[in-house]
């Protein structure tokens, strides 16, 4: 059974929250002259979890090759004998079968013997029974406790035509009947809406093909604003109108700001949905948000515009699954990745990206972007949108800023309400930059691995007009080797602005010379980490991530430790990869990276120091980071520091201030992946500190002298931001 999840994006959330798992039917193919035209009307019992349904249901055969059509629904419905008014002698064949656990109405419908498929044909489907809810929690939807209905494709609450592999795409009607408060949300645009106090009859229509049909269902309030000729919606499960508002005002910002950056968003409205289940989800023209993730107020600017933009990547244009899922790392590149490049922070977030890749990729579960299909882990996160965040930008920095967004527009236009593919893509960026582009496709979509870059050789001489400049670089990892451009910056005495250049590398090893005025004082490969990499070692500061990353590690548990807290720190060690070990010995045994859980470890003083060095005292029962105390009485704290006998590795020392912390602490600590050190209050408990040892360019720096080497700010990649008045 494929897990493969379509017609929806999962929003990037970076904390807490990760979407559940659905597994929708096998991926299928199209092959009809037209888009599928459903014209549903469903009355819809959410307190009893029921619905009564009928379906006009046409097609348009085309070439269709096969003597018959196989329509799924959902096994628990009642179906009635389809009715074809269509002339002629068709054959139904009606079954119960299962996939896995999931019961399922098949009914396969052949044309009449010797005859063609007509040029259209509809089925009249009428059946009732109780829905597939997806979020369905076994308590019944009761007035007082209810959860939000979600119903897709994977639900089978509509007939849903078995093919090849990817699903014909379809256009639908939806008229929906419900009980008093109930509101429906769908794809498409409301036609009508009346409420006369009893049923809620809602009409939702979509005329755009769309590879599948949501619908979603509470007692929702409704908010609404417009920002042109786009309607703005937001549903919320409490009359929260400042919320609301905020979401409104906020898509007025970033909807014009993608318009400008890509082209028209697509569609006549955008709903931002709560839910009641802890979700990031984005369907065309909508998003549905957890009830305490729509609550977080980063989360305006940092998920909400990466949820925006997916109405433009993976939800309007689509993606060709079987060519690998590029709308992800897009969407990063163009609102996570933009957002700090805006901020002139993008070599940062960069960075960030590099360091998952090295903690979380081995050579045993890295794999092509090509077979990225959805994220499920950290290791498909650092590769799906990590790595192509970095491809992009690499892609970016090839053809140029102007290029790149040209391409994009076109390849947007070209695929919307389409399923686009890599091909599609190199094709665009090929056109517009007039440059073969197989070699850095091939290399980076349809082949894994990654360069490990450093500077060999480096030595200076002084010319009868000035310096020059020798210089080594080397590509150190095993396998093939790379092409790539790689830049760096050269600083010079008496010289105020560095020198920056770009180094055409095809070779493990190349020799490079440059002529110079002054006397060189340092030379920095990829000074602002543009180049997809495999870090060097020591160039990566510790973090937590790594000691994640590493399922070899040991873990240990203070052995005299305070006794409430043996049971907590039990559990936190039950939620860690690795193998336990004693206080004896942790320390000698090199080639792991360890967890320390508990306050006091004979053998932490090379610990201690190497904190101390970073501004962290810890004594007694105080944490001080940069002179700010903290009572360990109150306050649950992760170090993460280089392991004393292989820097490779790190140990991780967790001390509890409470049992009752353990468990929210062992849920959020993976989230705060790239972070040295942690301090949280309360038994939530709640983050009050945090910070990131500085990174190290080992490996990539050579300096002749000592002195300061200021790195020149980078040029974003517009001049516009969200809120600039239009043009
Ligand atoms: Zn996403």
């Amino acid at each position: 059974m494929s897990t493969i999840r379509r017609g929806f994006t999962c929003l990037f959330l970076s904390l807490f929250f990760q979407g559940a798992l659905l597994c929708p039917p096998p991926a299928l193919a199209g092959g009809l002259k037209r888009p599928v035209e459903h014209k549903l009307s469903i009355e819809l019992k959410p307190h009893l979890g029921t619905l009564t349904a009928e379906d006009a249901l046409t097609l348009y055969p085309g070439k269709w090759n096969e003597p018959s059509f196989v329509f799924l629904l959902h096994g628990d419905f009642k179906v009635d004998p389809v009715e074809i008014p269509h002339q002629g002698d068709w054959k139904i064949s009606a079954t119960k079968t299962r996939d896995g656990s999931k019961p399922i109405n098949r009914i396969e419908i052949f044309k009449p013997t010797n005859n063609n498929w007509p040029d259209f044909i509809q089925f009249k489907f009428r059946y009732r029974g109780p829905y597939r809810d997806l979020q369905e929690t076994g308590e019944q939807n009761s007035v007082e406790n209810a959860h939000t209905v979600f119903l897709s494709q994977n639900s089978l609450f509509y007939p849903v035509i078995e093919t090849g592999n990817a699903s014909p795409l379809i256009i639908f009607e939806m008229q929906t009947t419900t009980p008093p408060g109930w509101e429906v949300v769908s794809e498409g645009k409301r036609i009508s809406h009346i409420d006369n106090g009893g049923r809620i009859s809602t009409l939702w229509k979509c005329d755009d093909p769309m590879e599948e049909i949501h619908l979603i269902t509470d007692r929702y309030h409704e908010f609404r604003g417009r920002w042109e000729d786009i309607d703005l919606q937001v549903f919320l499960r409490s009359k929260d109108p400042e919320l609301a508002q905020r979401f409104i005002e906020t898509a007025k910002l970033y909807i014009p700001f993608y318009q400008r950056l890509i082209g028209s968003y697509p569609f006549v409205k955008f709903a931002v949905v709560e839910n009641s289940e802890q979700t990031g989800y984005g369907m065309p023209s909508f998003t549905l948000l957890g009830s305490q993730v729509i609550r977080f107020p980063f989360i305006l600017h940092t998920s909400y515009p990466h949820e925006i933009l997916h109405n433009w990547w993976g939800n309007g244009a689509f993606v060709k699954t079987e060519e690998g899922n590029w709308s992800e790392g897009l969407t990063t590149y163009l609102a996570d990745h933009l957002m700090q490049d805006l901020k002139g922070k993008g070599d940062r977030y960069r960075f960030q990206e590099l360091m998952k890749y090295k903690n979380y990729v081995s050579k045993k579960n890295d794999f092509p972007l090509n077979e990225f299909i959805s994220r499920t882990d950290m290791t498909t996160q650092a590769i799906g949108y990590g790595k192509l965040v970095m491809v992009f930008h690499m892609l970016r920095k090839r053809i140029g800023e102007k290029v790149f967004l040209d391409a994009l527009h076109d390849f947007y236009f070209e695929h919307i309400f389409k399923r686009a593919g890599y091909q599609n893509l190199q094709e665009a960026m090929e056109a517009h930059s007039r440059q073969d582009l197989s070699t850095f496709f091939r290399q980076w979509i349809s082949s894994k691995g990654a360069p490990q870059i450093t500077l060999g050789k480096v030595s200076s001489q002084k010319t009868k007009t000035g310096f020059q400049l020798d210089f080594e670089v080397l590509q150190n990892q095993n396998g093939s080797t790379f092409d790539l451009d790689l830049p760096y910056i050269i600083w010079s005495e008496n010289n105020a602005a560095p020198l920056i250049k770009m180094a055409t590398i095809t070779q493990s090893n190349q020799n490079f010379s440059i002529s110079l005025s002054s006397a060189p004082r340092a030379i920095l490969l990829d000074p602002w980490n543009e180049v997809f990499r495999q870090l060097n070692e020591g160039e990566v500061p510790p973090s937590i991530s790594q000691s994640f990353g590493d399922s070899q590690s040991l873990i240990v548990i203070e052995e005299n430790g305070e006794q409430a807290l043996q049971g907590a720190y039990k559990y936190i060690a039950s939620t860690l990869n690795g193998k336990k070990d004693t206080e004896a010995d942790w320390l000698e045994q090199g080639d792991h990276s360890v967890w320390l859980l508990g306050h006091h470890f004979q053998k932490n003083q090379p610990l201690l120091k190497w904190l101390e060095t970073k501004g962290i005292i810890v004594k007694q029962d105080i944490i001080r980071i940069d002179g700010q105390p903290y009572s360990l009485k109150e306050h649950s704290v992760a170090l993460t520091v280089p392991h004393p006998k292989s820097p490779r590795h790190s140990i991780s020392w967790i001390l509890l201030h409470s049992a009752e912390a353990a468990k929210g602490l062992a849920r959020k600590l993976p989230h705060y992946g790239k972070y040295g050190y942690l301090v949280f209050k309360g038994d939530q408990p709640t983050n009050v500190a945090k910070g990131a040892w500085p990174a190290n360019p080992k490996g990539r720096l050579h300096r002749f002298s000592n002195g300061p080497l200021p790195l020149p700010e980078q040029k974003p990649l517009v001049d516009f931001r969200p809120g600039d008045p239009l043009e």
